[in-house]
């Protein structure tokens, strides 16, 4: 019975928690992310017209899905062990099909995605130390060099910027086991006095209490885009998801700011024109779902080129109403955006006639 209650709970610990008002089908009807059903090895998330769900029978806590959802919404519950190694702190992770267990063991190593190495290395931790499976033999056919290339591509950020790189070591699993034995927790860690140690502890035990009675929202913890994990640099550097609007067939609908749940773009009525954050962009693509002339896009890794957008404030000549409109709008015919698209005048004669 406790058996099988423990084994219970160990399952029920492996099923990703969900923050589904972040999901971006919370916040349009249309939004064309599947980011999580295609990553998904047990096809375990299903998306119809209605909803978005997991099959928590089908689910084997893979994690596979966390990294590749733009919004955050998915958490998985296995994190690297945070490790003193030399001067620096290190996070060792090593997979389950090592066959070790304990501290620092996750499902699957490629469940750590860009997100979770910025927030690592926000965290002081400079390096990497992994032991993994035989990922080509792995029955989840993951990508094998998911986290090689993940990664890359942060090395590649962090030495633009002039930040030192992580440093990498995939270790046989009884090295990595010796590590794991004979490293000691992070000094900041070790530090940390008594007193500390009990007020943070009261700390969390109020905070738990109040989201358990429902005074604190539950998601408080704010998800944060990974351009602003990024280390600050003054020099024009590339950021890991940039919005791109063509001005010459923008309309100036406004759809995309209304949309963006990061507040990326944004009108500047006292200096009209539009403004762009791409630093704060999660790449989710809901603005991309809305723009009806498929002015924007997403690019990945680059320079940020255009972070404003000039406008023009006019009135239509044909219903009378003020609207703004990329100066360079290819078509200009001092039509508003619905007028633009419906001719109203027509309709009109239409249902007279
Ligand atoms: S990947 Fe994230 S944003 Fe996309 S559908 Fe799944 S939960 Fe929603
Ligand atoms: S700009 Fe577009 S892709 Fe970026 S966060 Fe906003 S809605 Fe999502």
């Amino acid at each position: 019975m406790l058996e099988e209650l423990r084994t219970h709970l160990q399952q029920e610990l492996r099923i990703p928690a969900i923050r589904s008002e972040r999901c971006v089908h919370a916040h349009i009807e249309t939004a064309s992310c599947r980011a999580c059903v295609e990553s998904c090895p047990k096809q375990a998330w299903h998306l119809d017209d209605d909803s978005l769900g997991i099959d928590v029978e089908a689910c084997d806590g893979c994690g596979l899905c966390a990294p590749v959802c733009p919004q955050g919404a998915i958490l998985h519950a296995h994190e690297p062990l945070l490790r003193q190694f030399n001067q620096t702190v290190v996070a060792l992770a090593a997979c389950e099909h090592t066959g070790l267990n304990g501290e620092g063991i996750m499902p699957c190593l490629h469940a750590l995605g860009l997100h979770d190495l910025l927030k690592l290395y926000r965290q002081g931790v400079r390096g990497l130390m992994t032991s993994m499976g035989d990922c080509a033999q792995c029955p989840r056919q993951v990508n094998r060099t998911h986290l090689a290339d993940v990664l890359t591509t942060v090395n590649a950020a962090l030495t633009q910027r002039n930040y030192p790189a992580f440093t990498y070591q995939e270790l046989p699993a009884d090295a990595w086991q010796t590590q794991r034995q004979q490293l000691t927790p992070p000094r900041s860690q070790q530090q940390l006095s008594r007193r500390h140690f009990l007020r943070r502890g009261l700390q969390n035990a109020v905070q738990e209490t109040l989201k358990w009675q429902g005074l604190l929202p539950q998601d408080s913890e704010k998800f944060l885009p990974p351009g602003t994990l990024l280390p600050k640099t003054t020099e024009p550097a590339n950021l890991p998801y940039v919005p791109q609007i063509d001005s010459s067939c923008c309309d100036g609908c406004d759809a995309c700011f209304n949309v963006c749940p990061h507040e990326v773009l944004f009108l500047d009525i006292d200096n009209p024109q539009y403004v762009i954050v791409a630093e704060q962009c999660t790449g989710c693509q809901i603005c991309v779902d809305v723009c009806k002339p498929q002015a924007i896009h997403i690019e990945h890794w680059m320079i940020p080129q255009v972070t404003h957008l000039p406008l023009h404030y006019q009135r239509c000549r044909r219903c009378g109403v003020p609207f703004h409109r990329p100066v360079d709008y290819a078509a200009n015919q001092n039509l508003c955006h619905i007028c633009n698209q419906v001719n109203h005048y027509r309709n009109l004669f239409q249902v007279i006639d």
